[in-house]
């Protein structure tokens, strides 16, 4: 007898896809097979007509984020139960320190914020905004506390959490001597600011004007100059949210060549553009780099098909209609961030299995694979095998649903993807082997989740593993 069995299913595996039982036991998966050859199973779950896929992994997800005089609107308990209503079953969130504190400090009382209040596993990417030795001397003590990646923002300086390209040297450096992986929000913090300030010398004010200070070149120049560094100094590079066609073009270059660089584009990066931006909810659509024109999601969409791109992120940032009106007369005044990350999975399957832009197994490794095998999680999380945690997602490849407020149990106003019509939704979602949601219900509890030591693979820093 084992705790559970998924019978029935089309299970995703990430060469193929089986129909084949899923046996869980004690928290991990224990036996793939025909379900004549399984023992008993305590409960039975009949997945006919669905896919079985390793549960969301998104490693780009700010809870409780405070930026630009507000704070995003939730908490470690409510985001990772929305997360795993749309079958994510790991988050990794941010420690941004604030003036004044250090990364380490920052990082404690996050987790403070986070231990017995998720119900899904999580980890945090610390971020380091400052160069002194006490700062920098983090980097060590942080890799040996399981936080091996660090995230630098090359811009925000007026937002006081820039990193500049000395402390991305020196962060980088520190990253080859202790074995740490560096990620940057990679645009020109100079040319954005000149740009910006032209535009409100002229009064251009609209929310169009933040995608029109911030030109795929500021971008683009970016992602150049930190894959290049990376390079010269023979260490991988994730650039966060990816969102230009030129750097869809240096990710394969790079990859070509053997280099391990890794990219992530995110949801809306794929589904909106800077149309939004002229709608009547302009302002609710300000994010970072800003939504651009379709030709760039194309790029976008055939970059994950070919494998330039390694996966999508949410950058969910619940910033509600009433924060976003802190900018309702000026553009550079609005919170930038959007949220969602529980649409993720269905958005992406739909718009990406559906339209048949890419297989369920390439969806599987966008969703999840690739950022357990990138962030140092894999294979513990992030696939259907033997002995791995049974984080598990069910999809209903035939469930249609819009997209509203109301579909969601998460008390926010608006979604960037709201109104869309959706085929294909989790209908389960399972963590650690408890089953934390089915059809509609929800049985998990804040606390069911854990804090994940992460150890990154040595070959990450060889050739591109993801
Ligand atoms: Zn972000």
């Amino acid at each position: 007898m084992v705790d559970l069995l998924i019978k029935n299913g089309k299970v995703v595996l990430p060469d193929t896809t089986l129909d084949a039982t899923l046996a869980v036991d004690g928290g991990k998966i224990v036996a793939i097979g025909s379900s004549e050859a399984m023992v008993k199973g305590e409960k039975v779950i009949d997945a006919k007509g669905m896919f079985v896929l390793p549960g969301g992994v998104d490693p780009h997800i700010h809870i409780a984020m405070p930026f630009m005089g507000v704070t995003s609107k939730d908490d470690f308990s409510k985001a990772t139960k929305a997360a795993s209503w749309g079958g994510t079953t790991t988050v990794i969130s941010f420690a941004t320190p604030q003036k004044g504190h250090t990364t380490i400090e920052t990082v404690k009382s996050r987790k403070a914020q986070a231990d017995g209040k998720v119900s899904i596993d999580y980890s945090l990417h610390p971020t380091i905004t400052s160069l002194t030795p006490e700062t920098v001397g983090q980097v060590k003590k942080l890799i040996d506390m399981g936080l091996p990646s660090f995230k630098l923002f090359l811009v925000y300086r007026k937002e006081g959490i820039m990193a500049d390209d000395g402390i991305l040297l020196k962060v980088f450096e520190e990253a080859k001597t202790h074995g740490g992986l560096v990620g940057c929000h990679a645009e020109n913090v100079s040319m954005i600011e000149y740009l910006r300030d032209e535009a409100l010398k002229k009064g251009n004010r609209s929310a169009i004007y933040h995608a029109l200070t911030r030109p795929p070149i500021t971008e683009a120049e970016t992602v150049n100059r930190a894959i290049y560094l990376a390079n010269y100094l023979k260490l991988p590079y994730y650039n966060f949210h990816l969102s230009i066609l030129e750097g869809v073009e240096m990710f394969r270059e790079a990859r070509n060549r053997g280099q391990p660089m890794y990219a992530e584009t995110c949801t809306h990066y794929l589904v909106n553009s800077e149309a939004n931006l002229k709608g009547p909810d302009g302002i609710n659509y300000i994010c970072t780099p800003p939504l651009r024109s379709r030709e760039h999601s194309e790029a976008l969409w055939r970059g994950l098909a070919d494998g330039a791109i390694s996966l999508v992120s949410s950058d969910h940032c619940a910033f509600t209609r009433e924060m976003k009106k802190l900018g309702e007369d000026s553009f550079d005044k609005v919170p930038n961030g959007m949220p969602g990350h529980e649409f993720r999975l269905p958005v992406l399957f739909s718009e990406g299995v559906g339209k048949g832009r890419i297989s369920v197994n390439r969806f599987s490794e966008i969703t999840s694979t690739n950022a357990a095998k990138i962030f140092g999680l894999y294979p513990k999380k992030g696939i259907i095998r033997l002995g791995s945690d049974a984080d598990l997602v069910i999809i209903d490849p035939k469930l249609e649903k819009t997209i509203t407020t109301e579909e969601s149990f998460y008390d926010m106003d608006w979604y960037p993807c709201e109104g869309m019509k959706v085929k294909g939704w989790p209908v389960v979602t399972i963590s650690k082997g408890e089953v934390l949601w089915e059809n509609g219900e929800y049985y998990g509890k804040p606390g069911d989740g854990e804090f994940l030591r992460r150890s990154l693979s040595p070959e990450l820093f060889q050739y591109p593993i993801a």
